[in-house]
């Protein structure tokens, strides 16, 4: 152990709520045909992947198998004003009035059920409430264990799960009403956190890291040569790699290009897209646990030498709930102050065994 350290995990049941059934019949009824007519050429029965089972199961392991320093907090929702940072007006009324409803935002299977703005609500508002802990000093760094997820939400579109940008709404409010001025959000989702960029992308205050799984993967943005616009020139920085790509890579690459671009940026809050459908039982991607961990301590380090005890992570995506679950809890243990183990190459320690134990077997003797 590296020293004990508070962190704090919130967590609402509030969240619980959204809870899209493919069975119902979805507003509007035009996309709810489109949607559909996808989904029945599909070869093996689709049911919503982003459902509660994936926060209660973190939830029940965390408690089955509690990390010393981890306390919880309930959330709390974020406000129309709140949302109107990153979202237009136009979109939260197009949301709000959905309120209640089962609905299809967007045909690439975004969709609602009755409690899901709600939800939705609560989830952006457990992510400001992140922040607030770690700016307050109420915790040296934080978890909103939220869903539904944020990074692909775009100012004007709720996309791939997500209906309110939960990690932009919880930087713009660190800027407007926390005296944060420069904000580093890092993206280690599996999937490009489209949304998140175009948000900021010609905001010369908030540097976006994303490493992802490169296109044609979901949502298929993120290339290398995506690097801001504007006055946000060269403050969003891609790192888009093969399927396949897994814990030595992602490390070499926040050691040599993360590293160097936040000790450059100096941020005074440091956030985290923090998505663990890039774990190998995932299918897109080949990080493990210790790679979860490094990416921690990575986190850690850039903040202890930026801006001490300011370090918020926001739940993303995560599919498979066992990988979820212990990916979190992974993290959780290294942000609580244990030493991250450097990953190796995936097989390797098991080729050290073997060559251990068949060294002898051919010697003559
Ligand atoms: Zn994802």
């Amino acid at each position: 152990m590296a020293g004990q350290r508070d962190v704090l995990v919130l967590y609402d049941e509030r969240m619980l709520a959204h809870r899209p059934d493919i069975e119902d019949r979805f507003l509007p009824g035009r996309l709810d045909r489109r949607v559909r007519e996808i989904l029945s050429g599909l070869e093996v029965k689709w049911s919503y992947p982003e459902h509660p089972g994936r926060i209660t199961v973190v939830r029940e392991l965390l408690e089955r198998e509690p990390v010393r320093g981890v306390r919880f907090e309930t959330g709390a929702a974020a406000t129309r004003e709140q949302l109107g940072r990153v979202h237009t007006t136009a979109y939260l009324e197009d949301i709000y009035a959905m309120r209640g409803q089962s609905a299809w935002l967007d045909v690439d299977t975004t969709a609602m059920s009755a409690g899901s703005v709600d939800a939705a609500e609560v989830a952006a508002g457990t992510a400001i409430a992140a922040v607030e802990a770690v700016v307050e000093g109420r915790a040296q760094c934080s978890f909103a264990l939220v869903r539904p997820p944020g990074h692909h939400a775009e100012p004007v579109r709720a996309r791939g799960f997500c209906l309110f940008n939960n990690v932009s709404v919880a930087a713009a409010h660190a800027q407007a009403k926390l005296g944060c001025r420069r904000v580093l959000i890092v993206d280690w989702d599996a999937h490009h956190g489209n949304g998140t960029q175009e948000i900021f992308w010609a905001d010369p205050d908030v540097l976006f890291f994303d490493i992802h799984r490169g296109a044609p993967f979901y949502p298929g943005s993120g290339g290398l040569e995506e690097t801001g616009g504007g006055l946000g020139d060269g403050t969003t920085i891609n790192v888009p790699v093969p399927g396949g790509a897994g814990d030595v890579a992602y490390v070499r690459a926040f050691r040599e290009i993360l590293v160097p671009a936040a000790d450059w940026f100096k941020p005074d809050l440091v956030l985290v897209s923090a998505g663990f459908d890039s774990h190998r039982l995932d299918l897109a991607l080949n990080l493990s646990y210790e790679g979860f961990s490094a990416l921690a301590g990575i986190m850690q380090e850039i903040s202890d030498r930026h801006c001490p005890g300011r370090l918020a992570l926001v739940l993303e995506g995560g599919y498979h709930t066992d990988a979820l679950a212990g990916g979190v809890r992974a993290v959780l243990e290294v942000l609580a102050g244990a030493t991250p183990t450097e990953p190796m190459e995936c097989g390797l320690a098991e080729v050290e065994q073997a060559i251990a134990f068949h060294r002898d077997a051919f010697t003559r003797d």
